[in-house]
């Protein structure tokens, strides 16, 4: 309910940012209204993972999932910011967000995520992780949503097909009880960017050519939903 008010409230901004195929990850690409900075949507960008957490492992390099997400959530958060957009980040360093390591420190974690998107006011949040299967074969992104959240399950769609255009999958965004998309009552996505269980989504993942681009195309879902 509150995104078709805000929808409203935005369109003539939003309508000032311009973004050009999925594909597409020039700064170049981007025209943004700068005289409407200010009155811009809040952006919560959730780097998923942080110190002794650090997620899932690279099946080739064991680089960590906690590692990757800083950096694409990082570059997501440029894009933003350079467009205007007010952006918070859960987390700016590899460190976690519990505290001291003892007993319950996940739940520490994530009870300080949702603090920080509440405090916040978050317009929207963007949750960002990677992927893992037994089956060394799955690769792709993709994006998740609350159950019964149209808000949500829209935000996820536009953000989905910008990743397929990217990387050539054809997946559907997907529903999952997540802590981090009951945070708020803005619109919620975890995006799942890469399967770090395939040798191919791994290489990926750790180019930075393919970062930016993969920033871009979460960036254009964004614009599309708020447009
Ligand atoms: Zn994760």
């Amino acid at each position: 309910m509150k995104i078709l008010i805000a929808g409203r409230r935005w369109a003539a901004i939003i309508a000032g940012i311009t973004v050009a195929g999925a594909a597409a990850g020039t700064a170049a690409a981007l025209q943004t209204d700068t005289a409407s900075a200010g009155s811009m949507p809040v952006v919560v960008i959730d780097a998923g993972h942080g110190g002794i957490d650090a997620g899932v492992y690279g099946v080739n390099t064991a680089v960590k999932e906690s590692d990757i997400n800083l950096v694409i959530a990082k570059k997501l958060r440029g894009r933003f910011v350079n467009a205007g957009f007010e952006c918070v980040m859960t987390r700016t360093t590899n460190g976690g967000l519990y505290g001291n390591t003892s007993k319950g420190f996940k739940m520490r974690d994530m009870q300080q995520r949702r603090r920080t998107i509440e405090e916040s006011g978050a317009d929207m949040v963007i949750s960002i992780h990677q992927n893992t299967c037994p089956l060394p074969s799955r690769r792709g992104s993709h994006v998740f949503y609350e159950e019964g959240s149209s808000s949500s399950r829209e935000l996820a769609n536009d953000i989905q097909y910008r990743l397929n255009a990217l990387n050539g999958g054809d997946n559907a965004a997907l529903t999952g009880d997540y802590y981090i998309l009951k945070c708020s009552n803005a619109p919620s996505v975890i995006v799942e960017c890469g399967f770090l269980s395939n040798a191919e989504d791994e290489a990926l993942l750790c180019d930075e050519q393919y970062i930016s681009d993969l920033s871009y195309a979460i960036f254009s879902g964004c614009i599309s939903y708020l447009s």
